[in-house]
């Protein structure tokens, strides 16, 4: 079982598979994961209680602070950061200074490195917030999750602790008007018994009519990489990728598998 979390605030920078070279903001605490998903993937272990959360978070002030110094330091030393973004130990958008984050965050990047874009990875379940939906339109690239077309995998995939559901999720990603970029993970494994697989067709055509409502600007494609949360979640090659990729063109809609 996968138990990595970042130790730090401002981290990186490291060499991303989707954004480059990018230096990693990571609003959660460092001592534990925070996130109202429990995805059997990913790669911070299973979601503990909330207890001591909200003395464990960074302030706004520390953030602007330590990011403020990283970039400096970077552009000193004549080296380039493609990407500043929001990942980390759970869900960005919880952290309750999100949105004045994200204004720090744009007006040190104009200042100090204006060519690198800002990325925030998030869940999607904090969409009913129109404070947080204007500030992740504020971003170069919202990436948005959306890993299922049925509401059975979505809740064995991602596990929601919000009564969140999977057209609710949908509904909300279409206020965004296809500015933003959907992430999406193909894994198979086994939970209580039932093997789950998002690479059927009973999953991937219903997901693919869902990227026809709501039309992002484009789609990630990808499997895991590393250790995950379950045990055993099956890695999927990247030639069955390509064939849901091509699902994707197909529609119209850039895609990329990484
Ligand atoms: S949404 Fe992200 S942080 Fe939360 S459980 Fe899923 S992979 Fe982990």
């Amino acid at each position: 079982m996968a138990t990595f979390l970042f130790g730090e605030i401002i981290f990186g920078p490291v060499s991303s598979r989707r954004l480059g070279v990018s230096l990693g903001v990571n609003l959660l605490p460092l001592e534990k994961k925070f996130c109202n998903f429990n995805c059997v993937y990913c790669e911070c272990g299973l979601t503990a209680d909330a207890k001591g959360v909200a003395r464990m978070l960074p302030t706004r002030a520390d953030v602007a602070k330590l990011l403020r110094e990283a970039l400096e330091k970077h552009r000193a030393e004549n080296k380039k950061i493609d990407a500043i973004t929001f990942a980390g130990n759970g869900e960005p958008t919880l952290h309750p200074e999100f949105c004045g984050i994200v204004d720090d965050t744009l007006a040190i990047r104009n200042e100090i490195m204006p060519s690198a874009r800002i990325s925030v990875l998030t869940n999607a379940t904090l969409l009913d917030n129109p404070k947080i939906v204007e500030a992740l339109k504020k971003v170069d690239d919202p990436m948005l999750k959306l890993d299922a077309g049925t509401e059975e995998t979505y809740r064995a995939i991602n596990q929601p602790l919000t009564d969140k559901s999977l057209s609710n999720i949908v509904e909300e990603l279409k206020i965004f008007e296809g500015r933003f970029i959907v992430q999406s993970m193909f894994v198979r494994f086994v939970l209580n018994g039932k093997s789950y697989d998002n690479t059927q067709e009973s999953d991937v055509g219903a997901w693919l009519n869902f990227l026809k409502q709501i039309s992002p600007r484009k789609v990630v494609v990808y499997s895991t990489a590393r250790d995950t949360a379950l045990g055993e979640v099956e890695q999927i090659c990247h030639d069955e990728l390509e064939l849901i990729s091509a699902r994707v063109r197909a529609l119209k809609i850039p895609v990329e598998v990484v």
